[in-house]
């Protein structure tokens, strides 16, 4: 097995990796696409096309979904204990060839080495968590009183549908394959259209772990052409989305006439609430890796700091030294920041920063599309700071889901929190203080699916993990992540 160097070394000689998968994997084989066309993945780095890929439609889909609805029977009734010794397994091979995996991720979505690398053993640690769950999923006996006795059963739903994003593609996979297969169900995945590979290449690792062919399939291509037809396929019984808002609004109409579950993980514009007596040191690490991580391309970056006025001038001396600091570049020279993951989205976060420029919004550094520094090339966006935005500027109510800070400054907590509250969004808010009453009144009071109090990252994956409001709905990771894999039976007997 090649190392990470090696891969590397080769990928920069040859502009390509030896055996990537290239085909759609559906009941344990690769297949060709049915229409025979093909779409090409690209190198957010260079700008440069690298591998190219199935691309899918609804024919593929159906042959995906039938192959999953088999898969199911014979996956639900595999014994708990099995199943729990088969993702042991998964995670071991994943370890095994975390190297490679990490090398493709990084390649095919524009990350550091060493992001990708965090993301690969996380999600081997993620299916060894579910692991753990898979024969643990009891029912409860409930006294009914005389004559009659009851208990319930926690069933797998059936097959599953999951469509993934381009910023996580592998640890946003995991973290919904690992607890519906932990249930007993199986799955049909839609990567995203830039970053294809290692989904491919788990669902491949699945099968060698001992899962049976069939019970998870991956078709690529795009979200019209292959996702589109797998959420409205009546047989899928849960779909869990990651993405932007508007797609998800379009996956619940798909849905709906089926009634099929759903799991929303949609965007966020989470601020990080700094108060007066909060360590200005500490404050300015966490805005600068809340929102400069993963090139701000993360639905959780802390992408607003609402900061007390106080404190407001030395933070900001502190962050913009620090950002102005940041080295970015190809992300397999594993620099502080990596590319953006297309051009595409590159355009639309310059568009953002530009139409703040016009609104005459002050940036205090960064603003501008950039280039690797070692090659002139990729897809980079410098780190970006706007400063003292008003409540309702476009640049604090919309996400922008790059490498783009809004900073807002308040006086009181009343102000702070109706702040923190301004968006549409409710995913994470960070609070930094030195007063745990303040921390605490404020995370009773912030609407987020997780607060954390001084150190904004804090967390794991055995914490439930979701949205409210336009952020989405449903759990995952956790216990709680296998909630929407599970139902429950009432049986009752007359005695
Ligand atoms: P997107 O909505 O454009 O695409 C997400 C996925 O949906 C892709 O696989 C795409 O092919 C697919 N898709 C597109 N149209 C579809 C359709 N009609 N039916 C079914 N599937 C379809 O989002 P994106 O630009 O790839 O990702 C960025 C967005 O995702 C950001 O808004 C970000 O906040 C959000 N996100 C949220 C989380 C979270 O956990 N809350 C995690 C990562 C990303």
């Amino acid at each position: 097995m090649m190392t990470s160097d090696q891969l590397i070394s080769t990928y920069f000689e040859t502009g390509s990796l030896p055996n990537l998968p290239r085909d759609h994997f559906i009941g344990g084989a690769w297949v060709p696409a049915d229409s025979g066309n093909r779409m090409e993945s690209f190198d957010a780095g260079t700008g440069a096309g690298f591998a190219d890929f199935a691309a899918g439609t609804a024919a593929d889909v159906d042959r995906a979904v039938a192959n999953a609805a088999e898969g199911f029977e014979v996956w639900r009734n595999t014994a708990p204990a099995q199943r729990c010794a088969i993702l042991n397994e998964v995670a071991r091979l994943m370890r095994a060839e975390a190297d490679r995996l990490a090398v493709v991720e990084s390649l095919d979505s524009g990350k550091t080495l060493a992001e990708a690398q965090g993301d690969v053993a996380g999600s081997a640690r993620l299916f060894e968590y579910y692991a753990g769950a898979a024969d643990k999923l009891d029912g409860r006996s409930v006294n009914l009183g005389n004559g009659n006795a009851a208990f319930t059963v926690r069933e797998p739903v059936g097959v599953t549908a999951h469509i993934v994003p381009w910023n996580y593609p592998t640890s946003t996979l995991v973290r919904g394959i690992a607890p519906a297969l932990a249930a007993g169900c199986s799955a049909v995945v839609k990567p995203a259209e830039t970053t294809p590979f290692t989904a491919l290449m788990i669902a491949e690792l699945l099968v060698r772990a001992g899962v049976p062919a069939g019970v998870v399939n991956v078709v690529t291509g795009t979200g019209g052409e292959a996702g589109a037809p797998l959420v409205a396929d009546p047989r899928v019984r849960h779909v869990t989305f990651t993405g932007s808002v508007a797609t998800g609004v379009g996956v619940m109409q798909n849905v709906a006439p089926n009634v099929t579950g759903l799991t929303l993980e949609l965007g966020g514009k989470s601020p990080l609430i700094a108060f007066a007596d909060a360590d200005a040191e500490a404050v300015a690490d966490g805005a600068l890796w809340a929102i400069f991580s993963n090139s701000g391309q993360i639905c959780s970056a802390g992408s607003r700091l609402v900061i007390h006025r106080d404190l407001h001038a030395e933070v900001l001396e502190q962050l913009v030294r620090k950002a102005q600091g940041l080295r970015f570049g190809h992300g397999l020279r594993n620099p502080d920041m990596g590319a953006v993951n297309s051009e595409r989205h590159l355009a639309q976060i310059a568009d953002h920063v530009e139409r703040a420029r016009a609104r005459g919004i002050e940036i205090v550094t960064g603003g501008n599309i950039a280039t690797d520094p070692d090659t002139g090339k990729g897809w980079f966006f410098e780190p970006t700071i706007l400063d003292n935005l008003p409540a309702t500027d476009d640049a604090v109510t919309q996400e922008i889901f790059g490498p783009v800070l809004a900073v807002q400054t308040f006086e009181s907590e009343e102000e702070a929190l109706a702040l923190a509250n301004g968006t549409e969004f409710a995913l994470v808010a960070g609070i930094y203080t030195r007063d745990m009453s303040t921390a605490l009144r404020m995370a009773q009071r912030v609407d987020a699916g997780q607060v954390t109090v001084n150190d904004y990252w804090a967390g794991g994956i055995e914490l439930p993990f979701g949205g409210n409001r336009k952020s989405g709905f449903g759990r995952e990771k956790g216990l709680e992540g296998l909630d929407a894999y599970t139902r429950s039976k009432s049986v009752t007997f007359a005695v």
